[in-house]
């Protein structure tokens, strides 16, 4: 049994491992770097970024903790060093794992020629692998509308890792979750910031009360908020970048940065050789088994149009693996469940979700039991001089099943977890609550909100 893989993200690498231990024999094809996007320009330069940001907004808030004098300076190369450095020592454990498995890497850009072909065109030249099954995952890149000319002061997500120079003023475009996590990055490292909001909270699909929380946060930095606005035109006048929007307000900034989704890397993939559909979109359907429509042709990650996560990704390339040996007929199987992911965003404080939300538990008149413990009521978060933010349960008022929860605060990607945990394994709150958890700890909320 042989699996081409095209496409070396969390998908295709953890496809690639899984299958491997599983006893298939595995070609992983990829034109960038092992661990794909996600490594290079996404999750991770993004979050070490955020961790400079984050030491830089740690020492401004010492002096309340009897710590003085302190004074942050920001050296731009030896953030950019220590980025190259995580990343690179990333790829090369991914790459050892796949080695170790006997994964045969090709450095090279794959595509279908056939339901049953893949070809590799390497440096060396191009040669045709024969697969029984095939995984898709070749990601998504950062969507420019027409109306955008990047430069060098307009930007996208992946020119921003770091900068040359600290933008001055950056005007960011988008207000989703990348949007935001850049307003913080930037904003936290020093930048004046502006941010167009096309609606009228940050982060369009979220709990208002999450939203609530961070745009506090950003008003008191300091970030502009340019609500009910949609970025229409940038122009540069020298230096200068001009942002036009739909309703005529102009905003002028150092830098531009569009933050406004991706698009799936579908187009070169050979898809119509091997009778694939695509959508409308550019992206691959897929069944609950990551399937396309040719059965032995699977998709993932960013390229199937679930939701654009990392660990999503991951997920499914582990599911796809045991699907091509058919270890989704076991007992011990479970199936992806979309609706259980938990997601992050890492701004400050920290906002994270799982499971049901409580605005689609309304729309769909579902009953449930929202209960809630701020921060401010944690020892913990005291001690650690950060107490905004809460942590919210939902659960079933019938069997106490917790059904989905949102964490905003210190930490919070992490304490998720808990959560997660719970949804996924379909525990009660009584779980949680009898759980003997370490004290003081940010997670005794969890268990408060448990109640
Ligand atoms: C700024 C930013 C920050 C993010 N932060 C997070 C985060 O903190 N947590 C999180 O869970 N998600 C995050 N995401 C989303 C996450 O990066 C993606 O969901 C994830 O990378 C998708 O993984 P993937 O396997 O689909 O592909 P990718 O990581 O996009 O990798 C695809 C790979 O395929 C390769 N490829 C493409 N075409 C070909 C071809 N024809 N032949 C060979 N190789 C090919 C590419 O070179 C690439 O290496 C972030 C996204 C952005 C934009």
């Amino acid at each position: 049994m042989r699996f081409v893989i095209v496409g070396g993200g969390p998908a295709g690498t953890e496809a690639a491992t899984h299958a491997a231990r599983l006893g298939v024999e595995v070609v992983l094809i990829e034109r960038d770097i092992i661990g794909g996007a996600a490594n290079l320009w996404d999750c991770i330069p993004s979050k070490a970024m955020i961790a400079t940001g984050g030491a830089m907004s740690y020492l401004n808030g010492v002096g309340a903790m009897g710590v003085g004098d302190v004074s942050g300076h920001l050296d731009l190369d030896v953030v950019r060093r220590r980025i190259g450095a995580i990343t690179g020592r990333l790829e090369s454990s991914t790459e050892r794992i796949l080695e170790s498995q006997q994964v045969e890497m090709v450095r090279g850009t794959g595509r279908l020629t056939g339901p049953h072909t893949v070809v590799a065109t390497t440096d060396a030249g191009e040669r045709t692998y024969v697969a029984d099954a095939v995984m898709l995952s070749t990601g998504s890149r950062p969507r420019i509308p027409e109306w955008v000319a990047l430069d060098d002061r307009v930007l996208t997500t992946r020119d921003a890792y770091p900068p040359e120079v600290l933008p001055e003023h950056l005007v960011v475009i988008g207000s989703g979750v990348t949007g935001v996590e850049f307003v913080h990055m930037f904003s936290s490292l020093g930048s004046r910031v502006t941010l167009i909001v096309s609606r009228e909270q940050v982060l369009p699909r979220k709990d208002p009360e999450v939203a609530a929380v961070l745009e506090e946060d950003f008003l008191a930095r300091g970030v502009r908020l340019l609500k009910g606005a949609r970025a229409i035109a940038i122009e540069r006048e020298g230096d200068t970048v001009v942002v036009r929007c739909d309703d005529g307000r102009v905003v002028e900034g150092s830098h531009a940065l569009l933050a406004i989704g991706s698009i799936p890397n579908s187009e070169e993939l050979g898809c119509d050789e091997a009778g694939v559909e695509v959508d409308k979109g550019g992206y691959i359907p897929i069944n609950h088994h990551c399937q396309t429509n040719v059965e032995h042709i699977y998709a993932a990650g960013d390229l199937s149009g679930k939701l654009p996560l990392s660990s999503v990704a991951s997920m499914q390339g582990r599911k796809i693996a045991e699907h091509v040996v058919g270890g989704h007929s076991l007992v011990a199987h479970r199936h992806l469940n979309y609706d259980k992911a938990a997601s992050a965003i890492f701004t400050d404080p920290e906002i994270a979700d799982v499971g049901l939300a409580e605005a689609d538990a309304f729309a769909e008149g579902r009953k449930i039991r929202v209960t809630k413990v701020p921060f401010a009521a944690s020892a913990k978060a005291l001690i650690n001089n950060d107490s905004r933010g809460f942590v919210k349960i939902l659960s079933d008022p019938a069997t106490g099943v917790v059904l989905g929860g949102s964490i905003v605060g210190q930490h919070a990607a992490e304490l998720i977890s808990v959560l997660a945990v719970a949804v996924t394994a379909g525990l009660k709150v009584n779980d949680i609550v009898e759980s003997m958890l370490v004290h003081p700890a940010l997670s005794e909320a969890l268990a408060e909100a448990a109640e």
